[in-house]
C-alpha cells in the first residue's frame, strides 16, 4: 500500500520521517524557503489562507515569484470562510488571484471553505478553471455533496467525516489528509475505507491512482506491506 497525505500543516511531526507515506505540506509563502530544506521526499502547497488574506499584497507578490518552483505542486490553501477572516470582498479577491496563478502554472488548487458554498460555486462558475479544485477537510451533508460533485469539485477527507456523503463521492474524486488533526494518515485511510465498506488495500490503491493523476510530481512513498512488517518483528 502507498499512503498519501495531500494536505497537512504538521511539518515537524516525527511521523513524517517514516518512508511509508508522502505528504503535501501546506506552507505560507514566507515559510517555503526554510520548509523546502527540511524534506526532500515530500512536496508542498503554497498560498495565503483566507483568514489572513487582509493586506496580503506583499505575500501574494512573493507567492507569484516562488510558485513556479517544482516542489510546489499545488496552490493554496485558499478559499472562503464565513466565520473567520476579513470580508468576503477581500477573501474573494485573494482567492481569485490564487486561481489565476493555478491556471497559469497548471497546478491544482487546495480549497478551504467554511459556510460559503454558494459563493464558492459562484467563483467557480465565473472563473471556469481547467485545473482541479480539491476541497480539503470535506465533511458536508449529502445534498451539498451532490451539488459539488456536479460542479466538478474533488474532495480531501480528514478525521471528521460524513459517512452518508462519503458514499456519494466517486472514488476517483477522493483524497485523504491529516491537516492539523491528531489521527495519522494510516488511521484516516482505515476509517475512510471502513466508511466505504472497502478493504483498505483496495481503497489505498484507488487513492494512489488519483494522486498519480492529479499530483504526478509527488514522489511516491515506500510501499507498506503490513504482513511483512509483522514477520520482520
Ligand atoms: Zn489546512
Amino acid at each position: 500500500m502507498e499512503f498519501y497525505d495531500v494536505h497537512t500543516h504538521q511539518i515537524f511531526l516525527e511521523d513524517n520521517d517514516d518512508p511509508y507515506h508522502s505528504c503535501i505540506f501546506d506552507v505560507y509563502p514566507l515559510e517555503f524557503e526554510v520548509a523546502k530544506e527540511s524534506y526532500e521526499r515530500h512536496a508542498f502547497s503554497c498560498g495565503i489562507h483566507p483568514w489572513y488574506s487582509e493586506d496580503s499584497d506583499t505575500q501574494m507578490a512573493y507567492l507569484n515569484e516562488i510558485a513556479p518552483n517544482p516542489r510546489i505542486i499545488a496552490i493554496g490553501e485558499t478559499g472562503l470562510d464565513r466565520l473567520k477572516g476579513p470580508s468576503f470582498e477581500v477573501q474573494t479577491a485573494v482567492f481569485k488571484k490564487h486561481i489565476k496563478l493555478s491556471e497559469k502554472l497548471s497546478k491544482p488548487v487546495i480549497i478551504h471553505c467554511v459556510k460559503a458554498w454558494e459563493e464558492l460555486i459562484q467563483v467557480r462558475k465565473e472563473t471556469r478553471p481547467t485545473e482541479p479544485w480539491i476541497i480539503h477537510g470535506y465533511r458536508g451533508r449529502p445534498e451539498l455533496t451532490k451539488r459539488l460533485i456536479k460542479e466538478g469539485f474533488l474532495f480531501s477527507i480528514g478525521d471528521n467525516i460524513n459517512v452518508e456523503s462519503m458514499q456519494l463521492i466517486p472514488l476517483d474524486s477522493l483524497f485523504c489528509e491529516t491537516d492539523e488533526d491528531e489521527m495519522t494518515i494510516r488511521e484516516i485511510y482505515l476509517q475512510t475505507a471502513l466508511a466505504l465498506n472497502m478493504e483498505v488495500e483496495e481503497f489505498a490503491g484507488r487513492i494512489a491512482e488519483n494522486v498519480r493523476r492529479i499530483f504526478p510530481a509527488l514522489p511516491p512513498p515506500k510501499p507498506y506491506y503490513p504482513d511483512e512488517e509483522e514477520e520482520g518483528e
